[in-house]
């Protein structure tokens, strides 16, 4: 077994037990060579396969063979190597199964982590929700003006399409072009509507025959796994922003508008209070929770830093902003603007581009409501908490095992 020829016709094997069918298989080879094959070798009765006959010469040897690997157990063993969920016994087999769910290639990006660089916008990764952003950057206030609800830059970005020049989207893998420019030039709104109904179905048809955004889009919920896996709302990311811009703002006083309640409000203030020595400011902890970040004009600022104690105090004043943004959509905002003695006040989600994850206000997508930063711990039903354990149907049963 340890010469190389040996291995080769291992390898061969493999292969023939994977994926021959059963006019090839070992059985008819063995056995029947001759019959199957007689017109074959009156024609060249010289040449003989010296590798092959020595592989089946012997019946012992090719029925302890046959015991030994068969096509059932190389195919366990390949699929041993994959994830438990991704197998399905009913279906057709295929080695690259199809990607279902995306939540499960999900990481977090924590305030405290650079953001990972971005992918470029014309590259075809549907999957990937860095590439998605780096497509939803591309739609900017001054070039995209459609505000209608079948053609947001969301809707497009999943499409594809990059927003490549005003109101002209392009798309990065088959180079088509939609032109949205006339919209604006409607008057009538009920028409306007129709028109951009129409329109959005260009997102899907409009991609050249050949183009792989055509054949497959990138899924709805990449939008929301964007937004958790750059804005986690766990405290250990959620904490240490708040404590940073409880430091850096030179301002304080700032005039909200909060989506969250009196009472969430002082859960979040409560909760993130226990991580940290400071007496945090509510402003602060507000503006750590709807994705803003402390600004500063010479220094990257997509992440925060945990500052040592033993720092330099001295330092300090070369850390205050008054400038806050959001790493996600790139939004800035000086807070003077926002002080409790003038009247705007800053709306926490409205403030962050209108396709960003961290603006999304319907009743189905408030993101932030199940948090546990707003919400007051409840103790466990544990009449409700029998079939918290389940085990895989993949796994075999033991009896122990329940
Ligand atoms: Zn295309
Ligand atoms: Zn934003």
């Amino acid at each position: 077994m340890s010469s190389p020829s040996s291995t080769d016709d291992d390898l061969r094997d493999v292969f023939k037990l994977l994926y021959a069918d059963d006019d090839w298989s070992f059985d008819k080879d063995e056995e029947d060579e001759q019959e199957f094959h007689p017109p074959l070798n009156s024609i060249i009765p010289d040449i003989e396969l010296d590798v092959e006959d020595n592989s089946i010469q012997s019946d012992d040897l090719s029925s302890s063979y046959r015991n030994k690997y068969s096509k059932k157990r190389f195919i366990e063993a390949l699929d041993s190597l994959l994830p438990i969920t991704s197998l399905h016994p009913n279906k057709s087999r295929r080695i690259y199964l199809k990607q279902k769910s995306i939540s499960s290639s999900s990481s977090f990006t924590l305030s405290y982590q650079p953001l990972p660089s971005l992918p470029s916008s014309s590259d075809y990764l549907p999957y990937s929700p860095l590439a998605l952003l780096s497509r939803l950057k591309t739609y900017q206030t001054y070039s995209y003006t459609s505000d209608s609800e079948y053609l947001t830059p969301i809707k497009a970005s999943l499409a594809g399409w990059i927003n490549s020049s005003r109101n002209t989207l392009k798309c990065g893998s088959c180079g088509s072009n939609i032109n949205l420019n006339d919209i604006d030039n409607i008057k009538d709104d009920r028409v306007k509507k129709e028109v951009c109904k129409r329109l959005s179905k260009s997102f899907e048809l409009g991609h050249k025959a050949h183009c792989a955004w055509k054949i497959k889009k990138s899924p709805d919920e990449l939008y929301n796994n964007l937004r958790k896996s750059l804005h986690p709302l766990i405290s250990s990311s959620i904490g240490p922003l708040a404590v940073d811009l409880h430091k850096a703002l030179i301002t304080s006083s700032i005039s909200f508008i909060s989506p969250l309640t009196h009472e969430q409000e002082t859960t979040l203030l409560k909760k993130l209070q226990q991580h940290s020595s400071l007496d945090l400011s509510k402003e602060s902890v507000l503006l750590a929770f709807f994705g803003w970040y402390p600004y500063y004009p010479n220094k990257l600022s997509d992440h925060i830093q945990i500052q040592d104690s033993s720092e330099n105090t001295n330092n300090k004043q070369n850390k205050q902003t008054d400038i806050i943004h959001c790493r996600i959509c790139s939004r800035r905002i000086g807070v003077w603007t926002f002080i409790e003695k003038k009247p705007q006040k800053m709306n926490l989600l409205k403030e962050h581009l209108n396709w960003c994850p961290l603006n999304q206000t319907s009743e189905n997508q408030k993101w932030w409501i199940n948090s546990n930063l707003i919400n007051e711990y409840s103790p466990i039903d544990f009449t409700k908490s029998i079939n918290w354990i389940k085990i895989s149907d993949h796994l075999e049963k033991k009896p122990w095992r329940r």
